[in-house]
């Protein structure tokens, strides 16, 4: 809690809390287990209003700030669950807020709203490109009012529970721009309306329960105006939503790093060994301590961007700051977790193991660390480019 801000967003922390007692561990357990989707809990999510956080009342959500939307996440992670079901309705907000027009907004954000569709995708990866997002190959050409899309994205997760999905493509070839960032563009597709001979998903199985797959775009048509913003200013037009992704990553990593230190101090002060709890020892201690500690200045740092993106910025270096620490924060966490509960860390009951593996995504998803910290060695050291 911050000086001044004793019971501020508490209404919706207790709300977050209640809900996610209706799903506990064996839930979460079973969806990892089966891989499955956690369909009850997104949709109580849903009806509840809260994944509609960052929706503006007048298009049916609750409008609230990202600060608050991160509170969300945060609860969720802290209570022992996963939000990276459903995450990606409030992240990909920022881009249509920013940059689609009054009639997309009008048609689509109160069915998100309500929960009648899902906005779930966010297609960006691809096989070939990885992290160097602006080689990315699938293009978008415009004929007679129709953009037909061809390429391949990859990790592009949620598409088989989703209607609607965010896509970044290239309608200019990278030969024929200034920048390589120039030259694309961003789309909302409604996968909906899409025959299935255009469109092949196929699930990766990973070692956390993620529902993630690639995508394979075949002459696949959508009408013209699925475009979001100014053709060719994609790019730009993604970064809104980037800075609003790694915010409310940072939050789930402020979560997790919650309930590993919650559950690390209470089975360092239950278990017994040699005649006295573990936790007596200061190797048991410190490691919690610390990780206290990484997550406390993460935390700050975290309400920092959230502020500023709040206030209209797009504030990049704070965002990924707030990322790169909370990762770190929520993965030390983890480790020291893991470590307090001995051979019980490894069992399925305790949770620990499941939290640990779904946690370590975030050291290389959305941008791997080392990506950020390129990022503020060029962007905000004012260092040479290393790539
Ligand atoms: C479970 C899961 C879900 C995901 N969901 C989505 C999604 O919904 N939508 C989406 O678009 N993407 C998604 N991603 C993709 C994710 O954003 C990428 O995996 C991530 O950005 C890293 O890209 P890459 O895997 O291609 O790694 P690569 O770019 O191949 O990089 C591999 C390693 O090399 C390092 N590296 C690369 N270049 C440099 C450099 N110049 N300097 C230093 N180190 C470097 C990277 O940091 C990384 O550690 C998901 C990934 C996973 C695993």
């Amino acid at each position: 809690m911050f000086i001044g801000e004793q019971g501020k967003f508490e209404e919706i922390r207790e709300g977050v809390r209640k809900l996610c007692s209706d799903f506990g561990s064996q839930y979460w357990q079973r969806c990892d287990r089966e891989r499955a989707y956690p369909e009850e809990f997104v949709y109580a999510l849903t009806q509840s209003g809260y994944l509609a956080a960052l929706i503006p009342e007048q298009y049916g959500g609750v409008g609230l700030s990202i600060e608050a939307a991160g509170v969300i996440l945060e609860e969720i992670h802290h209570s022992g669950g996963n939000a990276g079901a459903c995450h990606a309705q409030m992240y990909t907000m920022g881009t249509i807020l920013r940059h689609g027009s009054d009639e997309q907004k009008a048609r689509y954000l109160p069915a998100i709203a309500d929960g009648s569709i899902r906005l779930q995708a966010f297609g960006v990866s691809e096989p070939e490109s990885g992290t160097d997002t602006s080689s990315l190959r699938t293009t978008a050409t415009l004929k007679d009012g129709l953009y037909t899309i061809n390429g391949q994205k990859i990790w592009t997760s949620r598409a088989e529970h989703t209607d609607l999905m965010l896509l970044l493509c290239r309608t200019t070839p990278i030969n024929q721009v200034k920048k390589k960032s120039d030259g694309l563009s961003v789309f909302l597709v409604d996968l909906r309306t899409i025959p299935e001979h255009h469109l092949q998903v196929r699930p990766i199985r990973t070692m956390m329960n993620h529902a993630t797959t690639e995508i394979f775009f075949d002459n696949m048509p959508i009408p013209g105006d699925a475009l979001i913003g100014d053709e060719g200013e994609g790019f730009r037009h993604i970064l809104s939503g980037m800075n609003a992704e790694r915010i409310l990553i940072a939050a789930e990593c402020i979560g997790d790093a919650k309930w590993f230190i919650d559950k690390a101090v209470s089975y360092a002060n239950s278990r017994a060994v040699f005649g006295r709890p573990i936790g007596q020892n200061q190797g048991i201690q410190f490691p919690i301590a610390r990780a206290y500690a990484g997550m406390r200045a993460a935390e700050l740092m975290l309400k920092e961007a959230s502020l500023r993106y709040d206030s209209g910025e797009n504030p990049g270096e704070e965002a990924n700051l707030a990322k790169l620490l909370a990762a770190d924060a929520s993965w030390q966490a983890a480790e020291a977790c893991l470590q307090t509960h001995g051979g019980f860390g490894f069992a399925e009951e305790f949770d620990v193991e499941r939290k640990y593996r779904e946690t370590r995504l975030y050291q290389v998803a959305p941008i791997s660390t080392n990506l950020i910290l390129s990022y503020l060695a060029e962007h905000v050291l004012g260092m040479p480019r290393s790539y």
